[in-house]
């Protein structure tokens, strides 16, 4: 039996640019299963990066509604919000979003001295991570001194590192070369595995297929298809759904 860590109902969420108003998601539901790693694909320009912002805590939609973990998302204080992101939720941006004062082992340790942790045992908890993510030699380098398949383990190994329940990725593939990209979704999918964590993952790239236990299509603001797959369990590679 599946749980179910996110169920989002009924979204609605579009912007005004100029005069034009534009229905980015029209009445979007899903609901994401624990522990698993989901991918949402669609063409660019489609309300990927918008659905995540709001599954996440980071957009808040025009109507509808998000269950995450329990918690009514959207009717949270800003407080609670933060708290709740902070705690639960680790978010891997699609340009990585590392501050290029800082060193990697810093990047890594900043979320987790906000959550309050120990310096000694931030650092340790950071090392090890940045481990995890075959980095642990580029610790003291900063941005600049890393390559672009560098940076984007940093940004995994920094939202990690707490542990989240709920991991979030926007096209983690779109600035890397192909080797860089499939050494990042295959860390994606070990994660999802080694550490139960429920991960979502954005993006318009074909060779995430494969490692995702359930890939959902979206077009027109709504999804579109929702296809499991189970490879994994011997069943025929990616067959449909059962609908409801
Ligand atoms: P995707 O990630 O699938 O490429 P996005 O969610 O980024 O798509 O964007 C969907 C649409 O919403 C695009 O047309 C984009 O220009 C528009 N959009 C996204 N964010 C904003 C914003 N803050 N203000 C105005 N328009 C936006
Ligand atoms: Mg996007």
């Amino acid at each position: 039996m599946t749980t179910l860590t996110i169920e989002a109902e009924a979204l609605h969420k579009s912007f005004l640019s100029g005069r034009v108003r534009s229905d980015v998601l029209r009445g979007l539901s899903i609901s994401i299963a624990a522990s698993e790693l989901t991918l949402i694909s669609g063409p660019s320009g489609c309300g990927k990066s918008t659905l995540l912002a709001i599954l996440s805590g980071l957009l808040r939609p025009d109507s509808g509604r998000v269950q995450a973990l329990g918690e009514d998302l959207w009717r949270l204080s800003p407080t609670a919000m933060e708290r709740f992101r902070l705690r639960h939720t680790g978010f891997v941006f699609q340009g990585f979003n590392l501050f290029p004062a800082l060193t990697a082992l810093e990047q890594v340790m900043l979320p987790l001295g906000y959550l309050g942790m120990p310096l000694a045992k931030a650092r340790a908890r950071a090392m090890a991570t940045l481990d995890e993510v075959g980095l642990s030699s580029r610790s003291r380098l900063r941005p600049i001194e890393l390559s672009g398949g560098e940076k984007q383990r940093v940004a995994i190994a920094r939202a990690l590192a707490k542990e989240p329940e709920l991991l979030f990725v926007d096209e983690p593939t779109s600035a890397l070369d192909a080797e860089n990209g499939t050494l990042v979704i295959d860390m994606l999918h070990h994660i999802a595995r080694i550490h139960a964590t429920t991960v979502l993952c954005v993006s318009h790239d074909p060779r995430l297929i494969a490692y995702s236990d359930r890939v959902l299509k979206m077009e027109d603001g709504k999804i579109l298809s929702d296809l499991r797959n189970s490879v994994l369990t011997g069943a025929p590679a990616l067959h449909e759904a059962h609908s409801k």
